[in-house]
């Protein structure tokens, strides 16, 4: 059972709608944040609720002044700590959305809505993930690195038919820069790999792995991965809020060192485990 947060009160779903005028359902104009509450806590929500506020500028939806996320905020933190928050509120998933609402002025939308739901963690990683997952490379680019759009249509054309593929990876130009939903590393004579900020969306989980590598003594080099150098990677991983780190061991046909998930990878998601707390309603 899911919660929703909408016009300023936690609802069911019987008592939440959007009308069919709304620009998010005409012209898929909108953006979100998917955010973990673990213990009652909401996993880094001042990050999330920046990111949220810079996908909206940079898409043109006015929210006018800091009311809209200050709410959002607010209702992420309430939400958690309710009653019948999914999972107990130990664990479970909030998702944050603003849309483009009704109206267009000289391209930009000056009418948002804004609506929070909360609810058991979404099954998008299938089981048993710590073993590796395999990714779909594309040519294709995300536009507007910047933005978390809600519109994952293009990138799900990607892997369409492919069950044995978790997520597209995006290749523009010839190097890797992000997946469908997480951020993207290889490892390369025992340095992470990972596309600077601004060529990807500045992932919260990949910012704390960064600061979590860094401090165990693991170089990072802030540069896209080229496709060519798949083949010659140790490991590779992709990071979100979720999910935390999850091992690739193929990518389209190439498998990622001896094709088991590594101990790189196995290192991270070890000191992501037992440091999260310090990012938790932080
Ligand atoms: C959500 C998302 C991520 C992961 O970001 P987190 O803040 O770590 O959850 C990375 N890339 C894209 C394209 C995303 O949509």
């Amino acid at each position: 059972m899911s919660v929703y947060y909408m016009n300023g009160a936690f609802r069911p779903l019987e008592e939440v709608s959007l009308p069919l005028t709304d620009l998010v359902i005409q012209r898929g104009v909108g953006v979100f944040e998917s955010v973990k509450i673990i213990g009652r806590k909401v996993l880094a929500i001042t990050a999330h609720m920046k990111r949220l506020e810079e996908s909206a500028l940079g898409a043109g939806i006015k929210i006018g002044g800091t009311g809209v996320i200050d709410e959002i905020t607010r209702a992420l933190r309430e939400g958690s700590l309710r009653d019948d928050c999914p999972g107990g509120g130990e664990c479970a998933v909030a998702k944050a959305y603003i849309t483009g609402g009704d109206a267009i002025d000289r391209g930009f939308f000056t009418a948002p809505r804004f609506f929070v739901i909360f609810s058991q963690m979404d099954p998008i990683f299938p089981e048993g993930c710590e073993n590796g997952v395999a990714l779909q490379p594309t040519a294709e680019r995300r536009p507007y690195p910047l933005v978390k759009s809600i519109n994952y249509l293009f990138g799900l054309m990607q892997t369409a038919g492919l069950d044995d593929m978790l997520e597209c990876l995006y290749c523009p130009d010839g190097y890797a820069t992000e997946t469908l939903r997480s951020s993207f590393f290889v490892v390369l004579g025992g340095r992470l790999v990972t596309a600077p900020e601004g060529t990807v969306l500045k992932g919260v989980t990949r910012d704390i792995v960064i600061e979590l590598a860094k401090a165990d003594g693991i170089a990072v080099e802030e540069r896209r991965p080229e496709v060519s150098e798949f083949a010659l990677a140790e490991e590779a991983f992709i990071t979100n809020s979720l999910y935390g780190v999850i091992p690739v061991i193929r990518i389209g046909g190439t498998a990622i060192g001896n094709g088991k998930p590594g101990p790189v990878s196995a290192r991270l998601l070890e000191l992501y485990d037992a440091n999260i707390e310090k990012w938790l309603d932080r």
